[in-house]
């Protein structure tokens, strides 16, 4: 003890109505469970992996989330406490983008998982599960697309830089243009595309594929030992030295990805607004795409009475607290809790 099981499967859920990448009868994913001899350290686990997704999500696919805890209502039959990771998508909807989940020795009891303690007794153990899916790669194209295509953040990117040579046909274009992208490969994902389309329809075309990097190198480029690079992100362009490009090139991708978590956080910030009434919550969630806080009494019947008039759902109850009322933006009694709702993917 502890135990520690992962593994990668597809799973079937026959969904009524589907939606590439969020919501389809197959998908795949990761579930990863865990048994303990104690409440404490599943606890723990619990919120380790949370914690794991969160700085995933951050890190490596640029995306903020709110990290909370789900209502007895939202969270998974036969847990006893889900906890779970709520991102926003362009459009103002969530996206619930992973979930750990502590058991408690329920499912021990249910399906007899013992161990022997220290004094050879036979103790149920306790669980903790935990996953997350392809669902992830809606969340990039949703939280980081725009009207040209794909933005990839860097880090995740298939091809993290396309080099395109500028009349190719020139001396020493495509050899140095080669040159580069062996160069690059040695630290990052680096395609060249050396075809005859015109270099135009090729910068729409990556544009289109969410390549983070574009370097750009014609004739006079050579001559002055350079290249241009463009990020897709920002559509910034820049002279950059092919003395020092490897260097340059990795600065530029952390950029990328810090400029994405920029923008997405502060996309984020600027759609949760609070509500210290029904009214103004119901208006809200009709009119105003985004998230919204508001204090709730803890009572299962005012949850309910939202989700039926807003469409919203209490997305989770997050880890950071604040107080946007006194009361239950339903019922007026006593809150103890501050929730995010929102309408959900
Ligand atoms: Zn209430």
């Amino acid at each position: 003890m502890p135990k520690l099981y992962n593994q990668w499967v597809s799973v079937v859920r026959w969904e009524k109505t589907t939606r590439p990448f969020l919501r389809t009868t197959e998908f795949y994913w990761q579930e990863g469970h865990t048994a303990h001899a104690t409440a404490e350290e599943a606890k723990v686990e619990t919120r380790r992996m949370l914690d794991v997704y969160a700085d995933f999500f951050r890190d490596y696919l640029a995306i903020p989330v709110i990290k909370g805890q789900k209502t007895e209502n939202e969270k998974f039959a036969g847990a006893v406490d889900t906890y779970t990771i709520e991102a926003m998508m362009h459009d103002g909807k969530a996206l619930q983008s992973a979930t750990s989940h502590y058991f408690g020795d329920g499912f021990a009891r249910a399906f007899d998982i013992q161990y022997s303690d220290r004094n050879n007794q036979l103790q149920y153990v306790h669980q903790t599960s935990w996953g997350l899916s392809t669902r992830s790669i809606g969340a990039i194209i949703m939280v980081h697309g725009d009207d040209s295509g794909l933005v990839l953040p860097p880090r995740v990117a298939p091809v993290q830089v396309v080099v395109i040579p500028i009349a190719a046909h020139k001396p020493g274009v495509l050899e140095k243009a080669q040159q580069i992208q062996s160069q690059l490969s040695a630290s990052f994902r680096v395609k060249l595309d050396s075809s005859d389309k015109m270099p135009g329809w090729k910068f729409s075309e990556y544009e289109m594929k969410g390549v983070p990097l574009r370097l750009e190198l014609g004739p006079r480029d050579l001559q002055q030992n350079q290249c241009v690079a463009v990020r897709r992100d920002s559509g910034e362009k820049m002279v950059l030295s092919l003395d020092n490009l490897a260097a340059d090139v990795a600065v530029l991708l952390d950029q990328v990805h810090d400029g994405l978590y920029q923008k997405a956080q502060g996309s984020l910030a600027s759609r949760i607004r609070d509500a210290a009434d029904k009214n103004s919550l119901s208006d809200l969630i009709a009119n105003k795409p985004g998230f919204v806080k508001a204090m709730w009494c803890g009572d299962a019947a005012c949850e309910q009475q939202i989700k039926e008039e807003t469409g919203a759902t209490a997305r989770c109850i997050p880890f950071e607290q604040e107080t946007v009322a006194e009361t239950c933006v339903c019922c007026g009694r006593p809150a103890h809790h501050m929730v995010i709702w929102g309408k959900a993917y």
